[in-house]
């Protein structure tokens, strides 16, 4: 309508899924009876406020907040919280629609939420960092609860500043420890959690290379990115026996066809937040170019976007087609444009949808909810094997609708289809009020 016009990545995520459930509205009519398609694009709730804080020059600086409630038929709001000069109410509203649908595939009782700020972290100060969280909890606190809307990370937010939101509710409300996902484990936070959703983008991409009969082993791989996801998607990689050639930030690319050192990726970026530009070239190959991985002539087998939104156009899309990639599964948030997903389904390789493939961090999160509530601490071991039951489960969700409806190995079409109607079915059964 009018009044959504201009949210241009909102419309993308819905125009996408609108196209691929098409044809499960079409044979059953009662969706439309029950308006479900209206009800569905529609958030239960989105709350926005003011964010004021000092920064330390004393200058007030002020930045707006966002907790998208998007639709809780599957349980208690869940999804993260971003914090980047990039954040709108469109980009949020994305991102909580899509975790609608990946929610549900994790057959774990979470509904679809999303939040945060324009807030730009980088080049902040912990203790700025620390008084911008305590003004943006002060407002949240009173939208949020371990049964009713349970925040974790996202861009720019990790277990510090995770640890400084919930330490403001704690103050405000009382030690509910399952209010916050990923949190650090000391805090309570699950095992494993951290590399949940590299780990588990990795086990789905192996549930894909085994309709082929293949494995990562000596593999090429591009990865962008070089945060949360891509480090422990690398990670993964290297210990399957793929090699990861690229990774990148939003300034510069490294890249080297023999591997990159992912010891040398995570003193610089995980540990120290610092730029790729700054990595420590130690022999002849290695390179870094200042612009996206994407626009580099790799040659390679496996592309895994782990970056942020829209990173992947049609043009980068026809250059890893062009360059052998054969399998892409999706780390990051919707970072292929349509127009990209286009070309890859029209060259006919695999590909992986991130609300399917990078579903194994708010799983986790899910399993930090329930370890909460029993005041339990389950082993990095046990985490990780619900991890791998629960990855294998979201393929097999997807390859059986492309079953049901014919789709080939059209997995994105099958994850729509999949959560589509699971969600309606609960919206259904919960009634109109
Ligand atoms: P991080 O903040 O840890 O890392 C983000 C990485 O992407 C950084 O390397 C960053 O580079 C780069 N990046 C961010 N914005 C841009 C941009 N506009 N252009 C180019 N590069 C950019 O975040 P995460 O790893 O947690 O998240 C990455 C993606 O994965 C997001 O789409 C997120 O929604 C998605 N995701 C995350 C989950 C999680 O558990 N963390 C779960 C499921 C999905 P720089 O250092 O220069 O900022």
């Amino acid at each position: 309508s009018a009044s959504n016009a201009h949210e241009t990545e909102f419309l993308q995520a819905v125009e996408a899924f609108l196209e691929a459930i098409e044809v499960v509205i079409d044979e059953d009519d009662t969706y439309q009876q029950h308006a479900i398609l209206e009800r569905m694009v529609e958030p239960e709730r989105i709350i926005t406020f003011q964010v004021p804080w000092v920064d330390d020059n004393n200058q007030i600086q002020i930045n707006k907040g966002y907790r998208v409630q998007f639709n809780s038929a599957n349980g208690p709001y869940k999804g993260g919280l971003r914090f980047h000069p990039t954040v709108t109410q469109s980009v949020l509203k994305f991102l909580a629609f899509e975790q609608i649908f990946k929610n549900s595939l994790t057959n774990l009782p979470i509904g679809g939420g999303k939040g945060g700020s324009d807030f730009d972290p980088k080049g902040r100060s912990d203790n700025e960092i620390m008084r911008f969280c305590h003004s943006f909890m002060l407002e949240l606190t009173k939208y949020v609860g371990s049964d009713y809307d349970v925040p974790s990370g996202d861009i720019g937010v990790g277990q510090r500043e995770l640890s400084y939101l919930y330490g403001t509710y704690k103050k405000l409300q009382g030690p509910h420890l399952g209010v916050f996902t990923g949190k650090p484990t000391n805090l309570y936070g699950s095992f494993g959690r951290t590399e949940a959703t590299g780990y588990g983008l990795i086990y789905f991409l192996n549930e894909m290379l085994a309709v082929t009969n293949e494995s990562l082993v000596g593999k090429k791989v591009i990865i962008s990115g070089s945060g949360n996801v891509a480090y422990y998607a690398a990670k993964k990689v290297q210990e399957l026996g793929g090699i990861v050639i690229s990774m990148s930030d939003s300034n510069a690319t490294v890249y080297n066809l023999a591997g990159i050192d992912l010891d040398a990726i995570k003193a610089l970026k995980i540990d120290h937040s610092d730029r790729i530009v700054n990595y420590q070239i130690k022999d002849e190959v290695t390179k870094i170019e200042e612009k996206s991985v994407w626009d580099i002539d790799l040659e390679a087998d496996i592309a895994l976007p782990c970056a942020t939104q829209n990173e992947i156009n049609e043009d980068q899309a026809k250059r890893l087609i062009k360059n052998g990639v054969k399998f892409v599964a999706e780390g990051a948030n919707m970072p292929t444009h349509s127009n990209g997903i286009k070309v890859f389904k029209e060259a006919a390789i695999y590909y992986a949808p991130g609300k399917a493939s990078n579903a194994g961090g708010v799983a986790v999160s899910a399993l930090e909810m329930s370890q909460n509530a029993q005041r339990l601490q389950w082993t990095t071991e046990d985490v990780d094997r619900q991890l791998q039951g629960i990855m294998k489960q979201i393929f097999v969700q997807c390859q059986q609708a492309c079953e049901d409806y014919k789709l080939g190995f059209d997995y994105a079409a099958g994850a729509d289809i999949a959560s589509f109607k699971k969600v309606a079915k609960q919206m259904i059964q919960l009634g109109i009020y």
